[in-house]
């Protein structure tokens, strides 16, 4: 009943617009490894872009000739597909130390500042992303200026979904939109709207889950958006310094959650025996499970131990 009430009121007050977008005016011409040779950059993307080639190519200089050849950002974006979120298959350990994005063009993904759920571990799941809570309809723009690669839904996971591949070297990904409003390989300026807040996919109420990630790993969005105030976290030239240390300062999280086990919940089994068996205390499985030692377990449960 709930859902036609709803379903009438969207087409009776028709599908909402987009607002417009904000700024940008540039018009030098560059080509760039970062987006694939097919799109024309001419017009699009001006100052930007300048930074593209140095930054990275300092950090190529930089680091061991062993790692010039591991891992190149130039050789990895040649890969231009819309079949996966992550097809570079880089680890972390081979990011280098640091790098300079620039981030000139920039725009909040929408008006929502409300963080409803950090980035971080979610349980035994890791959360890549941060949510902002979204009203049905509105706008989300495009961070960076950059090409759309991927349009896509996942109806148990990101919903209707947009990836960007920005011309600064990093990724943003915007799931659970109720509309998508690019293609892919349409070429998109920072502040233009890609899609409309929607709660698609696993999602249980309108928010935008929104990652950002560089060579197709994700790091917490609030080491380079203040969603306070909506700013990007710059230099005075527009730029943020991308380090592992610090950027990606949830690597031991990561590591912990991938060495983690389970026990599956038998018929008898209490806190305290599986935490005798696997040689750990039932203090620690309550915090690693987020449970109280009071808490009732369940047949099939799963109860991770390590
Ligand atoms: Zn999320």
């Amino acid at each position: 009943m709930l859902l036609c009430l709803f379903a009438a009121a969207v087409s009776l007050w028709g599908e909402p617009t987009p607002a417009p977008r904000p700024t940008p005016n540039h018009n030098i011409s560059y080509t760039s490894p970062i987006l694939p040779d097919s799109i024309d950059l001419t017009s699009l993307i001006g100052d930007a872009l300048q930074y593209v080639h140095s930054p990275i190519d300092e950090v190529w200089s930089a680091t061991d000739a062993d790692d010039v050849e591991e891992i190149s950002t130039e050789e990895y974006y040649k890969i231009w597909t819309s079949e996966r979120i992550n097809p570079y298959g880089v680890k972390l350990d081979s990011l280098p130390d640091s790098l300079w994005i620039d981030c000139s063009h920039y725009c909040y993904p929408t008006d929502s500042r409300r963080v409803t759920s950090r980035f971080g571990i979610r349980g035994s799941r890791f959360h890549y992303g941060i949510d902002l809570g979204v009203h049905y309809g509105d706008t989300i723009r495009a961070t960076f200026d950059g090409v759309v690669r991927m349009v896509s839904y996942d109806r148990r996971g990101y919903g209707r979904y947009v990836v960007v591949r920005h011309a600064n070297g990093l990724e943003t990904l915007s799931g659970h939109m109720s509309r998508t409003l690019v293609s892919e390989n349409d070429t998109v300026r920072a502040g233009d709207a890609i899609g409309l807040g929607g709660n698609t996919g696993r999602s249980t109420g309108p928010h935008l889950h929104y990652e950002v990630r560089f060579l197709g790993n994700a790091f917490n969005p609030a080491k380079i958006i203040d969603f306070e105030t909506a700013e990007v976290r710059v230099d005075d030239s527009s730029r943020y310094l991308l380090t592992i240390s610090e950027t990606y300062s949830h690597k031991p999280q990561l590591e912990e959650l991938s060495r983690a086990a389970y026990h599956r919940v038998r018929s008898g089994d209490t806190l305290s025996h599986i935490a005798r068996r696997y040689g750990t205390s039932v203090r620690r499985l309550c915090r690693l499970n987020n449970i109280r030692e009071t808490s009732v377990i369940r047949i099939g449960q799963r109860i991770r131990y390590r």
